[in-house]
C-alpha cells in the first residue's frame, strides 16, 4: 500500500492533499498517477463513479504543467456544466499551493466574453463543456493548439450525449504529439472507438470489473403497475423518513411533473434538468447540497457526476433506456465509503430489464414489496420517537413551559406520550388506513381473462419445491390440460393459487379429491381471496361442502363471489385517489 509521496507527488501537491484531508490514495489515483508522472502516454482508465478519478488526472496533470507560463496545457472536457464546475473547484483545490495556477471552467449558459477574459489572463489548465468549448475554438476565444494534455472525463457520458464530433473537432485543433488520458466508468463501443482513433497505445488500467457498480450500494427493485409508479414512490419516501435521495427520471418532462407533484404533497423536492435555467439549476443543487431538499428528481444528463455525499437512497423512478447508465445513476448513492440502497420501480414489461442490468453489474437485486400503509405509520412513528428522544431541549421554550404544564397538570406521562404521538400517527394512519397494495405479483402469465374463470386455492407451495411456473407445468401434466388452461398461477409458501376456465372446474375437483403429492394428500379449492394478499378465506369449510353436494358447473361462484383478477383491477384504480389528501411533512 503506498501514500501519496510514494507516488511522486510534489510538496505543494502533498500539502493540499494534507489540507484535504485525503489520507491515503484510492486504487484508480495508485495506479493512475505514477503511469501519468512517469511517462507521457496515453491512458484509458475504467473506474467506477465516486472512485476519486479526479484527483488521478488532475494531481499528474498540475505537477506537470509549467504555471510560470500562461500558455494553455491541458483541456479537461467533461459532459456538463455542473461536472465542469466541480472538477474546476477540485483542481483548484489540489493546486492551491502551486503558485500562479490559474484554472478556468468554460460551459454553456454563461457570458462568453466573461470566460474569454478569463482565459486570456493565463490558463494553464481549461476545464469545459464540448459544446461550448468548440464554440470558443470557431470563434478564436481559446487557443489549444500548444497543449500537452487533454483529458475526457466521464467519456461514456460524452458519447451518450452525442458529443462525438465535438470532441473529434476539439481535438484536430491539438497537437498530434500531446497525451490524451480518457477516464471513464464504463466501456461501451463508442469508447473503445475513440481510444482506437484518438489515441497512441495507450495504457490501459481497469479498477474493480468493467462496468460493475460501488460495492457499498446494494440493489433492490418494486414491481407495481405502471399507473402506481407516483404512489409508490411516495410509499418509499414515506417508509424512509431520513431519506436524503435523488430520484432519476427518463425524461426532462417526467422529472418536471414528478418534482411538482412530491412539491405539492408536501415533500422536500427539487428537478434538475436541462430546461430549467443556469440560475434555477444553482439554486436547485445548492439546496440539495445544503440537505434543504430531500429529494432531487433529475435527469442523468444533469445528474451526471454530481458529487454529492450522503445520497442514502437513489431511486429508479424510470429505468434509463440504456443500461449501462443504471451503473451511473446508482454511483451517486455509497460514496466515501457510506452504504447507499438503488431503488428501481418496475412495470410488468420492464421486469427483464433487471436481469440484464445484473449481468452488468455483476450484483443480485433483491425483490421488495412496497410498504403497506400500517407499515409505513408504524416507521414514521417510530423515527418521530427516536427524534424526541435524541432532541436536545431548547431553553428559550421555559418562558411558555409554565402554561404548557398547567395545560397538562391532570395529564399523566403516559397520557401525554399517547397523545403527543398520536397527533403525528393520526396524519398518517387517515391518509394511508384506505391505502390499497401497490405490489404485483411476478407470477402471472399473460394469460387473457375472458371473465369467467375461477380461482383455485391448492395446498403445495414453495414448501414443496414449486414456483409459478413449475406448478403450472405440473398441473397441466397431471390433469392433462393444455399451454393455457392454467394461468394466473401464484406460488406462496405453503400454499399457491391458479385459475382455469370456469368450464375445467369438475374435472379439476373431482380429480384432487385423492391426489398425493409427496405422499400428501393435495387438496384443491375454489379460492374467495378478494384481495391478492394470500389470506385464506374463513368460510372455506363451508365452500367445501358446496363442492361436494352442488358439483355443478357453477357451484364455485355462487353468492356473488368475484373473481380476484377484478377486484384488483378495482384495487388499483383506486389506489391514486390519496394523492391529494395526503399530510403535509412537517419541516426538518
Ligand atoms: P469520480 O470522478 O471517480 O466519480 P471524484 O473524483 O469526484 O470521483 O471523487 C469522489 C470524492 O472522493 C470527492 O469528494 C473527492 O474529494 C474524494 N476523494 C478523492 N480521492 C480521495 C482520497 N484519496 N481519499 C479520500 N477522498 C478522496
Ligand atoms: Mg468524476
Amino acid at each position: 500500500m503506498s501514500t501519496f509521496q510514494d507516488l511522486g507527488l510534489n510538496d505543494d501537491l502533498l500539502q493540499a492533499i494534507t489540507d484535504l484531508g485525503f489520507t491515503k490514495p484510492s486504487e484508480v489515483q495508485e495506479k493512475a498517477i505514477p503511469i501519468l508522472l512517469n511517462s507521457e502516454t496515453d491512458l484509458v482508465a475504467l473506474a467506477q463513479t465516486g472512485t476519486g478519478k479526479t484527483a488521478a488526472f488532475g494531481f499528474p496533470m498540475l505537477q506537470k504543467i509549467d504555471v510560470n507560463s500562461r500558455t494553455t496545457q491541458g483541456v479537461i472536457l467533461s459532459p456538463t456544466r455542473e461536472l465542469c464546475l466541480q472538477i474546476t473547484n477540485e483542481m483548484k483545490l489540489y493546486g492551491k499551493y502551486c503558485k500562479g495556477l490559474n484554472v478556468v471552467a468554460v460551459y454553456g449558459g454563461a457570458s462568453i466574453t466573461d470566460q474569454a477574459r478569463e482565459i486570456k489572463r493565463g490558463a494553464q489548465i481549461i476545464v469545459a463543456t464540448p459544446g461550448r468549448m468548440k464554440d470558443m475554438i470557431n470563434r478564436r476565444l481559446v487557443d489549444i493548439s500548444k497543449i500537452q494534455y487533454s483529458v475526457l472525463d466521464e467519456a461514456d457520458e460524452m458519447l451518450n450525449m452525442g458529443f462525438k464530433e465535438d470532441i473529434t473537432d476539439i481535438l484536430s485543433h491539438t497537437p498530434t504529439d500531446k497525451s490524451t488520458w480518457l477516464f471513464s466508468a464504463t466501456m461501451p463501443r463508442e469508447v473503445a472507438s475513440i481510444a482506437k482513433n484518438f489515441m497512441h497505445n495507450p495504457q490501459e488500467i481497469t479498477v474493480g470489473n468493467k462496468n460493475e457498480s460501488t460495492s457499498q450500494v446494494s440493489h433492490e427493485y418494486y414491481l407495481v403497475n405502471a399507473r402506481d409508479r407516483y404512489q409508490a414512490l411516495k410509499r418509499l419516501a414515506d417508509a424512509n423518513p431520513d431519506i436524503f435521495s435523488v430520484i432519476f427520471c427518463r425524461t426532462k418532462r417526467d422529472t418536471q411533473k414528478v418534482a411538482e407533484r412530491l412539491i405539492e404533497d408536501g415533500y422536500s423536492a427539487g428537478a434538475l434538468h436541462g430546461d430549467l435555467s443556469q440560475n434555477q439549476r444553482d439554486l436547485v443543487m445548492k439546496s440539495f447540497r445544503n440537505k434543504q431538499i430531500q429529494m432531487l428528481v433529475a435527469t442523468d444528463v444533469a445528474a451526471r457526476g454530481i458529487d454529492v455525499d450522503d445520497v442514502t437512497h437513489v431511486i429508479n423512478y424510470q429505468l434509463p433506456d440504456e443500461i449501462e447508465t443504471y451503473t451511473h445513476r446508482s454511483g451517486r448513492t455509497g460514496r466515501a465509503g457510506k452504504t447507499g440502497v438503488s431503488m428501481v420501480i418496475v412495470s410488468k414489461s420492464e421486469v427483464r430489464k433487471i436481469k440484464s442490468i445484473e449481468r452488468i453489474i455483476k450484483k443480485q437485486f433483491t425483490k421488495k414489496e412496497i410498504p403497506n400503509g400500517m407499515e409505513i405509520c408504524e416507521v414514521q412513528l417510530m423515527s418521530l420517537a427516536n427524534k424526541v428522544h435524541n432532541t436536545e431541549v431548547n431553553h428559550d421554550i421555559d418562558a411558555y413551559l409554565g402554561d404548557i404544564n398547567t395545560l397538562f397538570e391532570d395529564t399523566s406521562k403516559e397520557e401525554l406520550i399517547k397523545k403527543f404521538f398520536s397527533v403525528e400517527f393520526t396524519r398518517f394512519y387517515n391518509y394511508y388506513q384506505k391505502a390499497l397494495d401497490l405490489n404485483i405479483s411476478t407470477s402471472n402469465d399473460d394469460h387473457k381473462d375472458s371473465g369467467n374463470s375461477v380461482r383455485y386455492f391448492i395446498n403445495v407451495g414453495k414448501k414443496d419445491g414449486f414456483d409459478w411456473m413449475s406448478l403450472k407445468d405440473f398441473l397441466k401434466e397431471v390433469l392433462e390440460l393444455g399451454q393455457d388452461d392454467v394461468f394466473k398461477v401464484e406460488a406462496k409458501d405453503t400454499f399457491s393459487f391458479f385459475n382455469t376456465e370456469k368450464e375445467q372446474q369438475e374435472k379439476i375437483l373431482s380429480f384432487f379429491t385423492d391426489y398425493k403429492y409427496n405422499g400428501r394428500f393435495v387438496n384443491v379449492e375454489v379460492s374467495e381471496k378478494r384481495r391478492g394478499g394470500g389470506r385464506r378465506d374463513r368460510n372455506r369449510g363451508r365452500r367445501r361442502d358446496d363442492r361436494r353436494s352442488g358439483s355443478g358447473s357453477n357451484s364455485g361462484n355462487k353468492g356473488g363471489r368475484r373473481s380476484d383478477n377484478k377486484s384488483k383491477s378495482r384495487r388499483s384504480n383506486k389506489s391514486g385517489d390519496f394523492a391529494s389528501s395526503r399530510p403535509r411533512r412537517s419541516r426538518r
